[in-house]
């Protein structure tokens, strides 16, 4: 296919043309998180020509994805494929001349560098505050671009951060100092609605394009809110930069300096826990555990029921505990079943 023709109806588009067109098929994204938010950015990004586009996502298919994460499908859930492999296939059959790479993986201090070096612009698909900190800091301090958004229920919101040399805007943490206090709202609480992710995500897509085909000047600099059940729809001035920040400002970087917390709650009736690298032989766990509940194994994870409780072990030795919300339980089931 020629790709003249796969392309001419942005390059017919006169801002982006020709010119934005070979940008961006010479420039890499990142994406951080591949939910609702991250498939939309990750197909519009494929089907538009970007040259590379690096998948970041620790979790795995599930039904309850399917009513808004449009790039999966029901066969995807019964193989309990990862999100950043099961995506990765899908996006190549749109475009095959994309370069992905799927990274079945957290975000963390240690592997930033790793997986985002390279990339001109970072979307954020994520859906916690740990990571778009992380986020924050990373490129603060190298000067990439990147592209906030959130969605629950029938509300989003989506903001560019453009950092120096890129740009000059506030960063995350001039207006969000700190991490929101107490439980908040998440998707598993309070449910999302599947146009209101598509929508966030789009947009997102749209100030990655600009950036990537090498129109930044064009970034709109604005909060971007919208209620697509009660409305409204708005966009406010963002705050200028916050000369005390201690990201931009002071250029102490926390999250990237800091260590990751070993234990986490991942909000919907779930304990992660990470404590450290230890490669885990699936093949020899799923023998181990063979007789004590149903197991699935493939590769990429292996998913073990027993009780209430639900395992899903990874080769790094990761583990996410569905079932609790228990620290303690969730430890001493992973010691039960995997061992210390
Ligand atoms: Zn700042």
């Amino acid at each position: 296919m020629s790709q003249r023709e796969r392309f001419s109806r942005q390059i017919r588009f006169a801002p982006f043309g020709p010119q934005g067109q070979q940008r961006l098929g010479g420039a890499t994204a990142a994406i951080v998180g591949c939910g609702a938010l991250g498939t939309i950015q990750a197909s519009l990004l494929a089907r538009a020509g970007a040259g590379a586009i690096h998948l970041i996502d620790r979790d795995y298919v599930e039904e309850s994805n399917l009513q808004r994460q449009l790039l999966y499908t029901e066969a995807d859930a019964r193989q309990g494929l990862p999100k950043a492999e099961a995506a990765r296939r899908h996006l190549l059959e749109a475009n095959s001349g994309v370069r992905i790479a799927a990274h079945v993986s957290d975000l963390n201090p240690e592997n930033a560098d790793d997986l985002l070096s390279g990339a001109g612009v970072i979307l954020d698909g994520t859906d916690n505050f740990e990571t778009r900190f992380l986020i924050n800091d990373y490129a603060v301090r190298e000067g990439i671009p990147w592209i906030y958004g959130a969605a629950v229920g029938s509300y989003g919101i989506a903001m560019p951060i453009m950092p120096m040399p890129a740009g000059d805007s506030a960063c995350f943490r001039c207006i969000y100092p700190e991490p929101p206090a107490g439980a908040q709202p998440t998707c598993e609480t309070a449910g999302v609605l599947g146009p209101v992710t598509s929508l966030i995500g789009s947009i997102q897509a749209m100030e990655a394009i600009k950036i990537l085909s090498g129109r930044s000047e064009s970034v709109r600099r604005k909060i971007f809110t919208a209620d697509l059940w009660h409305g409204p729809i708005r966009e406010a001035g963002m705050p200028p930069r916050d000369p005390e920040c201690a990201c931009c400002g002071r250029r102490e970087f926390n999250w990237l300096n800091g260590r990751r917390a070993p234990v986490s709650l991942c909000g919907r009736n779930a304990v992660q826990i990470h404590e450290r690298r230890r490669p885990i032989d699936l093949v020899d766990l799923a023998l181990r555990l063979e007789g004590l509940g149903s197991i699935r194994s493939n590769e990429f994870a292996l998913r073990f029921i027993s009780g209430d409780h639900e395992i899903t072990v990874f080769p790094d030795g990761r583990a996410i505990i569905k079932g609790t919300t228990d620290v303690g339980v969730a430890r001493a089931i992973y010691a039960r079943y995997i061992g210390n």
